[in-house]
């Protein structure tokens, strides 16, 4: 007998004994027993109330009900708490799974072992477009994809999948399945687009390049085996070859040139202030202008006009190369006795540089494009004139490297002007005010 009954046993035996003994003495023994019985039920039924009272409220320490409801309550609060104790797990489970899902960029869906949804994060509304709705619902009312369907049965989650987005078939979803819980599935779904995007640019890139180098090659390639077979060719002969070969040659070189200096450009830190110098843009114009005179063989009337007093602080060399960039294709574009002035003054706060023609212009579909990597209006004169197709790539780079910003207007024969505008922060003012003017 537990100490429970054998506690309770003796409380009523007490009771009983002690009214026997009193009904004894008062001459009705068995009417002592009849009250000792009725004595102890009065006490329990007021244990009974005190023990309801306790059940009915909060989970707190039960208090001393002595007896029977001692140990009832005792062992009550004991499941009771563990039960709450259990109950606070699974919420507390609950809000980390929605903390940390909702801190998610991707859709997290997690699917029982039919495939119908159980829960989602705030991404899986905006990715997949569920609504709080939608959940119970078979995952494959959202995602359509035969593909998709395929992947979920089949259950080999070891590879991940890619499709077209349920709710807009130009961008490109990851998703990725993995065992969670008991019979239940985490789904994550990314928006790879961007990511795909880029490898079919690098692809592309590879491509261009590849073809960019073969045409000169070949060229040089055909020149070299005739040379090889022709045992009675005289010096003047062999000179020709030669001179052909030079312009191929040439080409490749300023390929290969202007590649290294765009993933330079691509991987290179920012030009930071602090690791820039302060460059005089308008003795540095002298130089492009010197050199733009020699290169258009006085077939173009150029004009320069700079403000020495603003400056900026940059990385020289790569200003050079992208101004440079934009003044040799205003010579090479423009045709014999053209006018191109070249300008670096101030722009409100900010400052601009501008290079303007007065060449066959650029038809409006083009502008957007023309700063792609090999993108070119017209692909035969760009190379008959020297380009790699890289220019104006290589000028967006510099620019972006100095926070720096181009703008592009022309019109079919109405000639072209590209601007590159720069930030107030990115200037410097030199206190001996002067225009340079030259050309
Ligand atoms: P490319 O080496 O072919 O000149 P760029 O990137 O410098 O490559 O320029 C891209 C294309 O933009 C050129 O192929 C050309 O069609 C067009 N373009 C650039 N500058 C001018 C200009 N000043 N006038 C007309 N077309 C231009």
């Amino acid at each position: 007998m537990s100490s429970f009954w054998s506690n309770e046993f003796w409380r009523i035996t007490g009771i009983v004994f002690v009214a026997w003994l009193v009904g004894l003495l008062l001459g009705f023994p068995l009417w002592g027993i009849i009250a000792g019985f009725v004595a102890y039920l009065i006490l329990l039924s007021n244990r009974y109330q005190k023990f309801a009272t306790w059940m009915r409220g909060s989970l707190t320490e039960p208090d001393d009900f002595d007896g029977i409801f001692d140990d009832l309550a005792f062992r009550m609060f004991r499941i009771r708490s563990r039960s709450s104790k259990r109950k606070k797990r699974l919420s507390d489970l609950l809000r980390r799974w929605q903390e940390t899902s909702s801190a998610l960029p991707d859709a997290a869906v997690v699917l029982d072992k039919d495939g119908s949804i159980v829960r989602f994060n705030p991404a899986a509304s905006s990715i997949l477009g569920l609504k709080s709705s939608d959940q119970g619902q078979y995952i494959g009312n959202f995602i359509r994809n035969p593909r998709f369907i395929h992947y979920l049965l089949a259950g080999d989650y070891a590879e991940h999948l890619e499709i077209a987005s349920p709710l807009d078939i130009t961008r490109v979803l990851n998703i990725r399945m993995t065992p969670y819980g008991k019979d239940q599935r985490l789904m994550l779904v990314g928006d790879v687009t961007h990511i795909q995007r880029l490898m079919t640019m690098r692809r592309d890139f590879i491509g261009n390049v590849s073809h960019e180098l073969r045409t000169p090659l070949t060229v040089i390639m055909g020149y070299l085996e005739t040379m090889k077979d022709c045992e009675d060719c005289d010096r003047a002969a062999l000179k020709e070859y030669i001179d052909r070969i030079e312009a191929p040659a040439q080409r490749m070189k300023s390929l290969v040139e202007d590649l290294l200096l765009l993933s330079r450009l691509d991987t290179g830190a920012p030009a930071g202030l602090s690791d820039s110098s302060v460059i005089n843009i308008a003795s540095l114009l002298k130089n492009i202008l010197t050199e733009a005179e020699q290169l258009s063989h006085g077939a173009h009337t150029i004009t320069l006009e700079a403000d020495s007093d603003i400056r900026l602080r940059g990385i020289e060399k790569e200003i050079y190369s992208g101004f440079n960039n934009l003044v040799t294709n205003a010579i090479r574009y423009t045709p014999e006795g053209g006018e191109i002035k070249i300008e670096w003054l101030a722009y409100g706060d900010s400052a601009r540089f501008c290079v303007r023609d007065n060449g066959p212009g650029i038809a409006h579909q083009h502008l957007p494009r023309l700063t792609e990597r090999f993108y070119r209006v017209d692909v035969g004169r760009s190379r008959s004139s020297g380009g790699t197709g890289l220019g104006l790539a290589i000028v967006k780079q510099v620019l972006r490297r100095h926070d720096a910003e181009l703008h592009i207007e022309s019109n079919p024969g109405q000639g072209s002007e590209f601007c590159c505008f720069f930030p107030q922060a990115r200037l410097v003012h030199d206190e001996n005010d002067a225009t340079v003017k030259a050309g």
